[in-house]
């Protein structure tokens, strides 16, 4: 028997008018290109979403078009995220810091017909435009004021939404219309896109408010310091709005100081990124001696949090998130909220402990771990596998790549991640590293995330990375490479003697390299794969 409940289909645009009815004092905050302060509610930009929505249409973009966009976090962008969405074309987010291989790669293969552009990037369009797909147009994401001069014909944002009506009539689209793609950076090969549907949007928006409601709520000041180019820095421009809760748009000036001031000034409740970003504000936290005032949680993902950075801001009295997930998942798959019994029963540090892992799944993601031969292992915090998830909110294959998409599904229609984790009885995902970035010595595995994590906790140490490093007799013997923090340089006695507190001598960096600056990607994780061909001839120490 079935229920006897309708049916409406899940739709981008509800979540912004439900916002606008229901949380009118709801804020953006935006820094903008053109260098100042812009702010408004969500009443005005579900307005400008309407305008925009009819621009598009004037400009010929019919259901099913991919409109590129390439710029910074601000509420222009928000707004092109919901009207695409609305009339019903595709939102392709595309990461300015991509190569222009990789960006002329995945223009041509998403077949753009549109590109919205921030204005620090016009340089780049001009380099590239003759590049990307033939009849490509470029709209600049400014007023008229601020157009450059530009053998580029771009249109201009503000020009094309000023004299539209602020109403727009959304048609009903099916719920599994596609709205959203973002290509993965894919350190090896051309990337590939996860395409996304109103459906699986607005079902992640709910998962989020529900696992992270501690931090999104009415009357919150969230700063997705992830970019809206990249796994739609998190559903945030969906899942803020749902509650409430105000956005406060960073722009382009992610360094510590930057983000600092705007925090403080904003009163920013809770701020959410990646490591690398983090380490900047704690440095900045550490120089002034005070948080930003009202700063409460961070949310921390993309990237293993190491332990002294979640230790260091619990210190300062902020709530440490560590949160894990993909792009191929929305993102968010897990969330590292502990529960009130972790908090009476836990010992801080244990509570670090349970918070360096990577949570506990959010609901309607399952999650398997399965050894060689894709056998499921128990969740008994002992065995390690594979990871592979299943759910609404995740891929089922690749935007128009059939081979792709047939190697990460299994033959059970689950997507295997490449992660390599184990999760406890209690559901806690430890990842222990990429598939790819393990050290296999000697037959055994080697986990650099779980060194790196280790050697952080040193003073002296500003950032590191292990990688594997081909060895005659083990195969591979892993290299430390280490950013000082400083003029200090530690010994390999002093990283020794920390690592060996907490893993086996046979575990232990052969060597230590010191460097100026990680190889970074262009989602800010640090690149092993440029480490490993920088060091790939690397003569270890006999
Ligand atoms: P992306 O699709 O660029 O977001 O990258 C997803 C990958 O980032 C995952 O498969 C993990 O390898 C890694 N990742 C994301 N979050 C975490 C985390 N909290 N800890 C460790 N690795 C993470």
């Amino acid at each position: 028997m079935l229920g006897q409940m309708m049916h409406r289909p899940l739709s981008i645009i509800e979540i912004l008018r439900f916002s606008a009815e229901t949380h009118p004092k709801g804020e953006i905050v935006s820094v903008r290109t053109e260098g100042d302060i812009h702010r408004y509610t969500y009443p005005d930009a579900y307005k400008r979403v309407g305008q925009l929505a009819h621009a598009l249409k004037k400009l010929g973009i019919k259901a099913g078009d991919r409109v590129a966009t390439l710029a910074w976090n601000g509420y222009r962008h928000f707004e092109l995220y919901y009207a695409i969405a609305g009339v019903g074309a595709v939102c392709h987010t595309i990461n300015p810091r991509l190569s222009a291989e990789q960006m002329i790669y995945i223009t041509q293969h998403a077949q753009d017909c549109i590109m919205c552009v921030d204005l620090t990037f016009v340089p780049l369009i001009e380099a590239l435009a003759d590049k990307f797909p033939a009849d490509m147009r470029f709209i600049l994401m400014t007023d008229r004021a601020h157009m450059p001069e530009s053998p580029i014909e771009f249109l201009c944002y503000e020009e094309l939404v000023a004299n539209e009506p602020t109403d727009f009539d959304w048609v009903e689209l099916p719920e599994d219309t596609a709205a959203g793609l973002c290509y993965t950076s894919g350190t090896t090969g051309n990337p590939k896109g996860a395409l996304y549907s109103h459906r699986s949007t607005v079902l992640h928006a709910l998962m989020v408010v529900v696992t992270l409601a501690k931090m999104l709520n009415e009357g919150a000041r969230v700063l997705p310091v992830v970019p809206l180019f990249h796994v739609n820095a998190w559903g945030l421009p969906y899942s803020a709005p749902l509650t409430g809760s105000s956005l406060i748009f960073p722009g382009a000036a992610l360094d510590g100081a930057s983000l600092f001031e705007l925090m403080a000034r904003e009163k920013v409740t809770s701020a959410w990124g990646v490591p690398t970003v983090w380490l900047g504000l704690q440095g900045e936290i550490a120089k002034r001696g005070q948080n930003p005032e009202g700063f409460s949680s961070v949310i921390v993902g993309g990237s293993a949090a190491p332990r002294s950075m979640i230790e260091s801001f619990e210190k300062c009295g902020i709530d440490v998130c560590h949160a894990w997930g993909m792009t191929e998942m929305s993102p968010i798959g897990t969330s590292g909220l502990l529960s009130s019994h972790h908090l009476e029963t836990l010992s801080h540090d244990a509570q670090i402990d349970l918070k360096s892992c990577q949570g506990r799944r959010a609901f309607g993601v399952d999650l398997k771990i399965v050894d060689e031969a894709g056998k499921p292992l128990p969740h008994d915090g002992e065995a390690i596998g594979e990871l592979y998830v299943r759910g609404n909110t995740i891929v089922s294959g690749y935007f128009e790549n059939e081979e792709a998409s047939q190697a990460a599904m299994d033959a059970e229609g689950w997507f295997g991640t490449g992660d390599v984790a184990s999760i406890d009885k209690e559901g806690f995902l430890l990842i222990q590293d990429r598939a790819k970035d393990l050290i296999k010595s000697g037959g055994e595995w080697i986990s650099s995330i779980d060194l790196e994590n280790i050697v952080m906790g040193h003073p002296d140490v500003a950032n590191c990375a292990v990688i594997a490093v081909p060895h005659p007799k083990w195969d591979e013997r892993p290299l430390l490479v280490i950013v000082p923090n400083g003029d200090k340089r530690v010994s390999k006695e002093e990283v020794d003697a920390l690592l060996l507190k907490e893993v086996a001598k046979w575990q232990l960096p052969d060597a230590i390299e010191f460097i100026d600056a990680l190889p970074m990607t262009a989602t800010g994780k640090v690149s092993k794969l440029t480490l490993r061909q920088r060091f790939k001839d690397y003569k270890l120490p006999s």
